[in-house]
Parts: C-alpha cells; structure tokens; sequence
C-alpha cells in the first residue's frame, strides 16, 4: 500500500503506470488545477445532467482560503456552465480548454488567434442532425458533437469532425470522452496552466493537476516533468499522470484531507 503522504518524488518514472494514492497536497505551497467532469463531479449522460455533490462548494472554498486563492478549474465546458454550477467559487475558473478565463484578466494569451467559429459550428450541427443520436454543442470559440448515446458513431464522428478541421485552418480537433470538439488551434489546457503559473497567486508554487479524460494528458505531463502532483482520476493505462485516483468521489475525498473537510452521504 501506497503511503498518501510519501513525498513527490516517490513518483513513478518515465512511462510506468500511474501508481496509487498522490501525496495530500499541502496548501501553503501547492497550487490546484482541477478538471471538472469526471474529476469533481461524475460524468453524466448529457452534459447540463451532472449533479454537484453537497460536500463540493464548501470543499472548493475551503481549499481556496487553505491555498492563499492558488486554485482553478481547467474544464474543456463553457465558462458559464461552470460559474452557473459554482457561483460561490472564487478561485480562477479557466472555461473551453483555454480559451476562456474567469476573472479575464487571470491568464491572459496574447496573441492567440480566435478565428470565426461559424462555419465549424454550422458543420458540427449539419452533422448532428442526420442522427438522433448526436448532440450538438456550441462553444464559446468552437463546437462539439457528442455520440455518448451511441459509443458506435465513433468513426463516423471522427471522420467528420477531421474533415471539418481540414477545411478551416486555425482549428484543431480534440478528442474527449464520447464526444469530438473543435476549437482554435493553440488552446489546451497545459498552456493555460503555465500562464496562471506565472501570476500571483500561483507563481512559486508546486503544481498539482487532477483530471480523468484525453483532454487533460497534456497538462498532466506538463505537471509531472515539473515534479508536481500528477493525478489520473480513472483506469486509462496510458495516463502522463504519476498517480491515480478511481473515482470523483476519491478525488474529492483526497482534498478534503488536504483541509480536514469530511465528506457525508
Ligand atoms: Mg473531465
């Protein structure tokens, strides 16, 4: 069994396996990156379905006073979505992979091109509509097709989605759980993570980042080669991550212990 507070660098190396519990964070030097779906909360059938556990404002709080304001959600939704879900939060809230910033002036990306979406959007809803099985969301900067009611759709989703990308430069395509999105090329949750990571109150920190879902590998190995706390939350075995989490409901329980927050029910 895995000692939780064995230091960082007990860490896995190179390409093994994410092992078992992380290290507790310790909040007067670790600063938080945390995905959202699959990570705080359980993924659900449509996106708007998620249910916020009871435990989760007061821990996200908690944490935010424990960590000096050193704590952001890094999800690939909207950022309205997660201020909507969150309103007592008042740590940073980073929204579309990167793409949005609550407060806007958290990690500003000078010079990242936000080209028009229209045309990306209106291809992604062409494609939604041939199957009742699809379901189209728009994106601040992008769009996505999900096909989770039907896992099969895959390769006809994905071969959509890379023809769409091939016909509007700027764009990039993203995998992610059940789904394929399209947003600017050169937004990704890693290249937001360093930009807090040279603000206050992030800078000087050690990184942690916890998140379940394709989307999150690049941050985590951004994490990891940093020597901070790198949490897979899931069983992908080709994970960056050093550590691994099973479930949300771990996760949260393994920052409660960071702020001595009990989780009931
Ligand atoms: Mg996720």
């Amino acid at each position: 069994m895995t000692d939780p507070r064995a230091p960082t660098s007990g860490a896995p190396a190179g390409n093994r396996p994410a092992g078992g519990p992380p290290p507790v964070p310790d909040l007067s030097r670790h600063a938080l990156f945390l995905d959202f779906d699959g990570t705080l909360v359980d993924i659900a059938p449509r996106p708007d379905d998620i249910r916020i556990p009871e435990i989760l404002p007061g821990l996200l709080t908690a944490l935010d006073a424990a960590a000096g304001g050193a704590i952001a959600l890094v999800s690939g939704r909207r950022l309205a979505d997660l201020r909507g879900f969150l309103p007592e939060f008042r740590g940073v809230i980073v929204g579309s992979h990167g793409s949005e910033t609550w407060p806007e002036d958290a990690a500003p990306a000078p010079g990242l091109r936000q080209p028009d979406a229209g045309p990306v959007r209106a291809a992604l809803r062409a494609l939604a509509a041939t199957r009742a099985a699809y379901l189209f969301e728009e994106k601040p900067a992008g769009a996505v097709i999900h096909f989770r009611a039907d896992p099969a759709l895959d390769a006809e989703a994905r071969a959509a989605a890379e023809a769409v990308v091939a016909a509007h430069p700027g764009f990039a395509l993203q995998r992610a759980k059940m789904a394929y999105e399209i947003h600017p090329a050169g937004v990704s949750k890693d290249r937001a993570v360093a930009r807090l990571m040279d603000r206050a109150p992030f800078r000087g920190r050690v990184p942690v980042f916890a998140g379940d879902d394709t989307t999150d590998e690049p941050a985590l190995g951004w994490v990891r080669a940093r020597e901070g706390i790198s949490v897979h939350v899931g069983d992908r075995p080709d994970t960056a991550a050093a550590w691994r989490l099973d479930s949300p409901a771990a996760l949260r329980d393994w920052l409660a212990r960071a702020v001595s927050v009990e989780e009931r029910g």
